[in-house]
């Protein structure tokens, strides 16, 4: 199938970008265009039939990366590739995550914050979002405004983004010292969206942990984060820091967690049931595994 006929405008300013997506609104309506990875098969399919596209790749003012007052912040035309390869391991928990989404060429293209606008629960960006308390910057024809990853994803493919808003950049947190990352998923071919996963932060001093969350995704219809540090802590001063046991000690808490998050329907590729092996397996080997890395990271 083609896309339905839809007229283009390639604004060279973020206001300009705005009054294109407010005239667009009034006139059968507009979309965003930034990598088009997501965007374009859904046009292909006639999925969605906007009127006009409001290409923002080529807009300066977003194709910024800057790291400064302890953030990472990430300019909405910015690709997941060049965050991949140019700040690998200033965000810790991002460098694990990029390599699952699609593959290179895809992430050649596709941008950071056109995933995160895209809330697919099955993608990796919401989560690390989610699981790191990033925040998005928000501009539309009221102003700006700064939503927390924690409240922009409202359900499946759907966030708090009014038709005539964009997402500007969104700036993640640098980590602090004591700090570890766990990330894993399973898909049924690497490339493929995941029909489960983890993204796990975890911070500690001196052997003891201070805080921990994991958040899980593909198993429900956004993001779901979740406070374990109480449980780990109990599971460290039970058996100690090491991997294996930590995780076996772990996996009580984690069943607990996955029967709260999994939400999902079954479908051909698992069904609730085995998501939930997923994500209690997943979470509770990487939250020993951000521990330790953790205690390493407190150390230096
Ligand atoms: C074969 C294939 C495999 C893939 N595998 C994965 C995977 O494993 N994991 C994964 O997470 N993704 C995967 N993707 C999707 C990919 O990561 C996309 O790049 C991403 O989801 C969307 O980013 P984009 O820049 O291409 O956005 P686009 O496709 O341009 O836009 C997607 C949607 O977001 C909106 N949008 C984009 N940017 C903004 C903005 N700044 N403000 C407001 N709205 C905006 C658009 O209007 C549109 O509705 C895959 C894609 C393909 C084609």
């Amino acid at each position: 199938m083609k896309p339905a006929p839809f007229g283009y405008v390639r604004p060279a300013e973020v206001g300009d970008a705005v009054a294109e997506l407010v005239r667009a609104d009034q006139e059968g309506g507009g979309k965003v265009l930034a990598g088009g990875q997501s965007l374009m098969p859904v046009l292909a399919m006639r999925l969605g039939r906007p009127a006009t596209l409001v290409d923002i790749t080529r807009i300066a003012e977003l194709q910024q990366v800057q790291v400064a007052d302890g953030e990472l912040r990430i300019g909405a035309a910015v690709r997941q590739r060049r965050i991949e390869r140019d700040f690998g391991g200033v965000v810790p928990l991002l460098s694990r995550a990029l390599p699952w989404i699609g593959h290179r060429e895809i992430r050649s293209r596709g941008t950071v914050c056109g995933s995160l606008a895209h809330a697919d629960p099955s993608s990796e960006l919401p989560a690390v979002a989610t699981c790191l308390g990033a925040t998005l910057d928000v501009i539309g024809p009221y102003g700006k405004r700064s939503v927390p990853a924690a409240e922009f994803f409202t359900a499946a493919m759907t966030t708090v983004l009014a038709p005539v808003e964009l997402v500007a950049s969104v700036r993640v947190p640098l980590p602090s010292s004591g700090s570890g990352f766990g990330f894993a998923e399973v898909a049924r071919r690497h490339g493929d969206f995941a029909l489960a996963g983890v993204a796990v932060s975890v911070t500690s001093r001196e052997g003891v942990p201070r805080s921990a969350v994991v958040t899980a995704f593909g198993v429900s219809d956004k993001p779901q984060r979740r406070d374990l540090t109480r449980q780990v802590v109990a599971a460290v001063n039970a058996v100690g820091p090491a991997p294996e046991a930590l995780t076996s000690q772990l996996v009580a808490a984690t069943e607990e967690l996955a029967d709260e998050v999994v939400t999902t329907e079954g479908d051909s590729s698992g069904s609730p049931a085995y998501r939930r092996r997923l994500i209690s397996a997943l979470g509770a080997r990487e939250l020993a595994r951000a521990f330790n890395s953790s205690m390493e990271r407190s150390t230096r």
